[in-house]
């Protein structure tokens, strides 16, 4: 039997109905999105902008705000480098958060090296952002603010409209990272006066490799990749069909289950953490403004590395970010909570998603309680 998969923000398995929609766009319908002259390209470009229509709704977007790109890694790198390429004198600082993914924070050190003066502001015990400091911190001479909607570690919220407001009140550009929480926490780009918003295919149950930067009306980037000039420009390139087609499908799935699918994530999360929660059990970061399908959990004593393989076989879940667990390296998420690097390692990140079931939820219970001896 494999292990119970609750490793969700890490990937999702693409959704049988996704994979069904992409399957005919590498063979039958395998023409070049850009190809004007024949039923072919016709094919695929039409796919192309049905998928543009289903993802635009995700973030409350308009369609041709939508630009794709090949994930959320490249979609922070386009905002935030493409951004910078394209500052207006006099604007040279950028603002963001400890706790953003490393595909936030890496631009932003490359962007120290051309000059910009970067702030990388701290978060409170509970994993928000003080809204004093952040309005303390954006000046006149900020560019950008980049902020993402929900933690890929600790799953909290970040409050979008008062930070909006605040990049706004100084003419900054708003970037958002919201790979994590599109398809299960609303977002209203045009609402919350966002400039940038990342987004990825395979963090919603569509393909690896796919994902959408949307930019505002008006809103100047320099394109990343040179070349035929797609995606208005801001990211040549021959677009994959198949996985965009997959992304399109993925987000109309969102669409029509995420109100009734996020009150079940709720409830085996909750679950989880009532059964898991001990004298020695604590939650990382806020559980009001969380993600319903996140939990993230210190165990005192234990260590997380031996924890982790010992559980290995039988469920799947991790000490922090993909990308952060190869290194020995303590996750920077829970160290800017104030952990120490002893209590950052011995942390348990728990996502949950579409395919997990109660019954699970009880077996990971047993499994970790019967561990952590607790
Ligand atoms: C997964 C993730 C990314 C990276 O997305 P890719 O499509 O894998 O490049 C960026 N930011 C957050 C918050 C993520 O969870």
């Amino acid at each position: 039997m494999p292990p119970i998969y609750m490793d969700s923000h890490a990937t999702t398995p693409v959704d049988p109905r996704v994979l069904e929609a992409m399957l005919p766009f590498f063979t039958e319908h395998f023409g070049n999105a850009s190809s004007r002259n024949h039923p072919f390209g016709w094919k695929a470009g039409k796919a192309v902008e049905t998928a543009r229509e289903q993802i635009a709704p995700l973030i409350g977007a308009r369609f041709r705000d939508v630009v794709f790109t090949s994930g959320a890694t490249e979609s922070n790198n386009l905002a935030i480098k493409g951004a910078a390429a394209r500052a207006p004198e006099g604007r040279r600082h950028v603002v963001t958060l400890a706790t953003e993914h490393r595909s936030v924070l890496d631009p932003c050190r490359s962007l120290e090296q051309g000059g910009f003066r970067v702030t990388y502001l701290g978060v409170r015990p509970d994993g928000l952002v003080d809204l004093g400091e952040l309005e303390a911190a954006v000046t006149d001479g900020t560019l950008l603010v980049s902020v993402m909607a929900a933690n890929n570690e600790i799953g909290v919220l970040q409050p979008l409209k008062e930070i909006g407001r605040i990049a706004k009140s100084r003419g900054a550009l708003f970037h958002c990272d919201a790979a994590q929480a599109a398809g299960t926490v609303p977002i209203d780009a045009r609402a919350l006066e966002l400039d940038l918003v990342s987004l990825s295919a395979h963090k919603i149950y569509g393909p690896k490799g796919v994902g959408v930067l949307y930019v505002a009306k008006n809103v100047h980037l320099e394109p990343l990749v040179d070349g035929g000039g797609h995606e208005r420009g801001f990211r040549s390139g021959t677009l994959d069909v198949p996985g965009i087609v997959g992304f399109g499908a993925a987000a109309e799935i969102c669409r029509h289950t995420s109100a009734e699918e996020t009150r079940r994530l709720r409830a085996l999360r909750d679950r989880l953490w009532n059964g898991l929660r001990s004298d020695r059990v604590h939650a990382n970061g806020s559980m009001e403004h969380r993600l319903p399908q996140n939990l993230n959990v210190r165990v005192d004593g234990a260590h997380g590395d031996e924890l982790l393989k010992s559980l290995a076989s039988e469920v799947a879940i991790s000490s922090g970010a993909a990308c952060a667990t190869t290194s020995a390296e303590p996750s920077h998420v829970l160290k800017a909570l104030g952990l120490s690097d002893a209590q950052a390692r011995a942390s348990l990140r728990f996502g949950l998603g579409r395919h997990n079931t109660e019954a699970e939820v009880d077996r990971v219970i047993e499994l970790v309680r019967c561990r952590v001896g607790s």
